[in-house]
């Protein structure tokens, strides 16, 4: 999924409780149970083949981190009572098995060291079972969660 919705709902159980290791614990969890649901993301595929080039999908992630980092910030500005650091622990969690696991300077160190392996496997097979329904629920479900995120952010 992308790395909006994996910040934003990682941000959002930030601002629920201070208890960070609850916090991680959480953000890390919502990421696999993301991924599990039908989204559009820069790893769309098209008939089994990859949509975007290499360069291309990391220029989108590039893009989508960026745009998680202004907005992170921006919301952290707009609502001061936020706690600062649970949020940010909340939004690094909630990406954190992307970055540990989708960096191609790592990736395949990820794919060949024992535990790590099947970690690595598991977050990219749980991504295949609802692919075809990746724009007819994944788009509208991302926007939700997006939207949803912010407000609980912001209420
Ligand atoms: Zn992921």
């Amino acid at each position: 999924m992308l790395a909006l919705n994996h910040v934003l709902v990682g941000a959002a159980i930030g601002s629920e409780t201070n208890n960070i290791p609850v916090i991680v614990g959480l953000a890390v969890a919502s990421h696999f149970i993301l991924d599990a649901l039908p989204h559009v993301d820069q790893g769309l595929e098209k008939n089994g083949k990859d949509y975007f080039k290499q360069n291309t999908k990391y220029f989108l992630a590039a893009v989508d981190i960026a745009i998680s980092l202004v907005l992170i910030v921006f919301i952290l500005t707009l609502k001061s009572t936020l706690d600062r650091s649970s949020i940010i622990i909340g939004a690094v969690s909630g990406l954190s098995i992307d970055l540990i696991f989708n960096i191609p300077w790592w990736e395949n160190f990820m794919k060949r060291t024992p535990i790590l392996k099947s970690i690595y496997f598991f977050h990219k097979d749980i991504q295949e079972p609802l692919k075809k329904y990746q724009f007819v629920f994944g788009l509208p479900l991302q926007i939700i969660i997006i939207v949803v995120s912010i407000w609980i952010l912001l209420k």
